[in-house]
């Protein structure tokens, strides 16, 4: 669907056909094949899965694509097109063995393909790949998974063992990776939501049973629109692990396994033995917990509106309880309200920057995305985004 003051999200074949061209150049040869992986947006349940909460994701239909072929010799080397990386863009490591065991370096970037080799459940190969994706990096949307399922997919490819593994070893695999290569202890939403993602639907995923429930969501009428506030604050990078410990120990405090246990009864009865940062942490994973397996049964029932009311209590909580909003986010997620049409608007994925999530009617969303650039003070870039599938192998043409 063409939106004016959207941005045109390219067709995987064309990226697929980019990758093609630079692996020739760089390679000498033609690749052989070919897969995808998408980003997400996370419609509601923020910061919930680590807390073995419910979660409600979508796939994008912005992607990442490795292309590529086995090589001679012993070593993966791969190119990333991505231009805001860390330099080189270039990697080469060996495949890994049990005496010379891969280990995370420099660059970053290329820490999230080597985690996904180390963890490769199947006989890695010496490969050569280009990568490409037009998932926004760093902006929330979960680039980093999309690339280690595109990883994973792209060497199930190559080395044509597909269906070993269930597709929940799969992401739990790429979530392993991001965890011992990125140094980055996330939950399991991102990954599971790019292998697991469907053309039509969102995916109510319980983190505790990691059971996943497909809800369709395919209104003509209705849109999800990604706007990217184009700002990632820096902080300290202790941000995520330390809301995980806060709530780590809040469920201890209060003697439950984790916060999806606990109730606001349960809450409110230990509120003085808690801190109040603390107590705060602990108000916003409950509640989103309820918000978001509510939501779910809304988008069921085509009830938006009631949907979109869920939605801003979940950005209210994000930016006062949480605290992990910023006041870009908070700029767009209000001015995303003030329109008519609009059901509700928050901040998705971790904070402090990145993209908010609106859901709002098709009629509106040109108007939408008009007045929130003119009340945004900085600039913003907007993304119609229908519920898009999960990774999957690609023919080269
Ligand atoms: P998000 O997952 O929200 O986009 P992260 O900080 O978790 O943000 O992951 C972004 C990082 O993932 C990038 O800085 C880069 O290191 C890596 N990455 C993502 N996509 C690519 C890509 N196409 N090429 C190379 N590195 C990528
Ligand atoms: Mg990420």
């Amino acid at each position: 669907m063409e939106v004016t003051g959207a941005t045109q999200i390219p067709a995987i074949s064309e990226l697929a056909a980019k990758a093609q061209k630079a692996f020739v150049d760089k390679f000498g040869c033609e690749p052989q094949c070919a897969a995808y992986a998408p980003g997400r947006v996370n419609l509601i349940g923020e910061h919930t899965d680590y807390n073995e909460g419910f979660v409600f994701p979508m796939a994008l239909p912005q992607v990442t694509v490795l292309v590529g072929r086995k090589s001679e010799g012993n070593l993966c080397r791969v190119l990333t097109l991505a231009d805001s990386v860390d330099a080189p863009n270039y990697v080469e490591f060996p495949v890994p063995s049990a005496e010379t065991p891969l280990k995370p370096g420099t660059p970053k970037w290329a820490n999230y393909v080597k985690g996904v080799v180390a963890n490769y459940k199947g006989t890695v190969v010496p490969f050569d790949a280009v990568v490409i994706s037009s998932v926004p990096l760093g902006g929330g949307v979960s680039s980093s998974a999309s690339l280690e399922v595109a990883t994973y997919t792209f060497l199930d490819v190559l080395t044509n063992s597909g269906s070993d593994i269930s597709k929940k070893d799969k992401a739990l695999a790429c979530q392993k990776a991001e965890h011992e290569f990125a140094g980055m202890p996330c939950g399991i939403m991102d990954q599971f939501i790019s292998v697991m993602g469907q053309e039509g639907h969102a995916l109510l995923i319980d983190c505790r049973s990691m059971e996943g429930q497909l809800v369709p969501m395919n209104d003509p009428n209705v849109v999800v629109l990604v706007t990217n506030s184009n700002v990632k604050h820096e902080l300290t990078g202790s941000e995520y692990p330390t809301r995980k410990k806060q709530c780590e120990v809040a469920a201890q405090l209060m003697n439950k396994k984790s916060l999806r246990e606990a109730t606001m009864k349960d809450l409110e009865e230990m509120k003085s033995k808690l801190d109040d940062v603390t107590y705060k942490r602990a108000r916003h994973v409950i509640g989103e917990i309820i918000r978001t397996e509510e939501a779910a049964k809304c988008l069921e029932l085509g009830d938006y509106t009631r949907f979109g009311k869920l939605m801003v209590e979940s950005h209210n909580a994000l930016r006062d309880d949480y605290e992990v909003s910023c006041p870009e986010l908070d700029e767009l997620v209000s001015a995303a309200m003030e329109v008519d049409g609009v059901y509700g608007s928050r901040m998705t994925g971790g904070g402090f920057g990145g993209c908010t999530v609106t859901l709002l009617k098709k009629e509106a969303v040109e108007k939408a995305i008009q007045h929130i650039q003119k009340r945004y003070s900085q600039t913003a870039t907007f993304y119609v985004c229908p519920p898009a599938s999960g990774a999957g192998p690609l023919a080269l043409v």
